[in-house]
């Protein structure tokens, strides 16, 4: 089993990530984020959150309606050029991207491939009762476009100077003609993304501060710098109005493939949307109201689903440990997340079920709530409870035993050294939260 499927199988055995729709047989490549996996999510776009618009005087806030104004997607050319080349076998009618398969024989079945034709990747529905043209409108196929959208309403409400941004965490939807690889490569999916507004003359040293930015947030993520590569994309590959693209690549157990991005846009997309809306989407200097001008953009891109996926590959280890009960070796599979991202951060777990032990252990778990994400486990053998707090990566448990009853103190387990600490009840939440914040 390679390590993908490891993910996947751990992902539907402990309650990450299931196959949605599965009581129906499922829906092509569409993924449903359990309990746990609901948590890890939150976690990633929580950190983002806090640390680029939180923490920042230069960032603010936007959630935008997913479903635009179809003008939006003909000015920003997605109407007319987002597409991929589609190609069908003409004897099993599998299809498949063009620019993907070598050769002009089917893959599957080595039938006949029919002529490449531009399939256009946005999802188009309906608004309102009746199905006519005038109607349609489109999922939205990336967050980026509101953000140039709502650039002069941000403005003046924020009153915010250059160089400022603005941030979007949501769903963005694309008909890939060719989706997999787990949560890598879905049609329905997440990004957090920022439009960084600067002066023309200084794309250059914004430009780095974010990729220098990208690079932190990847090491806390907790991913290992040598599965990284950060692809200049040469002229000619680049979108014509781009000095500069870096796709920042992760080796996959599928091969070495995208995981974000980061773009120099120029003023593309404001003087687009001012062309096609006819308004004035400039920025004066409020010192110097004629020093006027379109600002550039620099636009960091993060997949939530894909960090998801690499925080998952690179915190799963396999390894060689003692049970609880006799100190005999067994295989454990634990999950090494950072613990900022650990979905459970605490779990409290009576040695048994005897009433004496609940008795102490459901006021510690519900005094631990308050400050951290705990779990409240008391059945099965401790060692079982272990490996499961160990597979989806909490990183302490707390268990109260029966001497825990004299002294009132319990014990600490560490989800990496395995060592055990006893601790104070009365200090147990000081200890945890020092430990945790590490
Ligand atoms: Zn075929």
């Amino acid at each position: 089993m390679n390590l993908l499927e490891k993910i996947v199988n751990l992902s539907k055995r402990r309650g990450f990530i299931f196959p949605g729709s599965e009581i129906y047989g499922g829906l092509a490549n569409s993924w449903d984020y359990g309990p746990l996996g609901a948590e890890l999510k939150k976690n990633i776009k929580d950190e983002w959150w806090k640390r680029f618009v939180h923490q920042r005087t230069d960032m603010v806030g936007l959630d935008a309606a997913l479903m635009m104004n179809p003008k939006v997607w003909e000015a920003s050319g997605h109407v007319a050029g987002f597409s991929d080349p589609l190609t069908e076998c003409k004897k099993c009618h599998h299809r498949f991207r063009a620019d993907k398969v070598t050769g002009k024989k089917c893959p599957d079945c080595g039938g006949e491939l029919t002529e490449p034709k531009q399939f256009n990747l946005m999802f188009q529905t309906f608004m309102g009762p009746s199905q006519e043209k005038s109607s349609a409108v489109y999922l939205r196929p990336e967050t980026a476009q509101a953000m140039f959208v709502d650039f002069k309403s941000i403005l003046e409400t924020t009153r915010k100077r250059l160089p400022f941004g603005i941030a979007q965490v949501g769903k963005a939807f694309r008909n890939e003609i060719t989706p997999g690889n787990f949560i890598f490569r879905t049609r329905e999916f997440e990004q957090m993304e920022i439009e960084y507004f600067v002066r023309p003359d200084e794309w250059e040293k914004y430009f780095e501060k974010w990729l220098k930015e990208m690079k932190k947030w990847l090491k806390d993520l907790g991913v290992s710098e040598k599965k990284l590569h950060y692809a200049e994309i040469p002229e000619g590959e680049r979108a014509h109005y781009s000095k500069r693209t870096v796709d920042i690549e992760y080796d996959y157990p599928f091969g070495r493939e995208e995981l974000y991005g980061l773009a120099y846009r120029g003023d593309f997309d404001l003087q687009n949307h001012m062309k096609a809306s006819g308004q004035d989407l400039s920025y004066a200097d409020p010192e110097n109201p004629k020093d006027k001008f379109v600002p550039h953009v620099i636009e960091p891109t993060w997949g939530v689903d894909r960090s998801v996926l690499v925080a998952m590959l690179e915190a799963y280890h396999e390894e060689e440990a003692p049970t609880a009960e006799k100190g005999e070796k067994e295989q454990r599979t634990v999950m090494r997340f950072p613990n900022w991202l650990a979905p459970i951060k605490v779990a409290v777990l009576p040695l048994s079920k005897k009433p004496e032990l609940a008795k102490i252990a459901e006021p510690i778990y519900k005094e631990l709530t308050q400050k951290f994400v705990c779990e409240y486990d008391e059945t099965q053998s401790i060692g079982k409870r272990y490996r499961r707090q160990d597979e989806i990566g909490t990183p302490y448990c707390v268990t109260v035993d029966f001497d825990t009853i004299k002294d009132k103190a319990v014990t600490v387990r560490d989800r990496d050294t395995m060592k055990q600490k006893r601790v104070k009840i009365a200090k147990l939440g000081g200890y945890l939260g020092e430990q945790l914040a590490k």
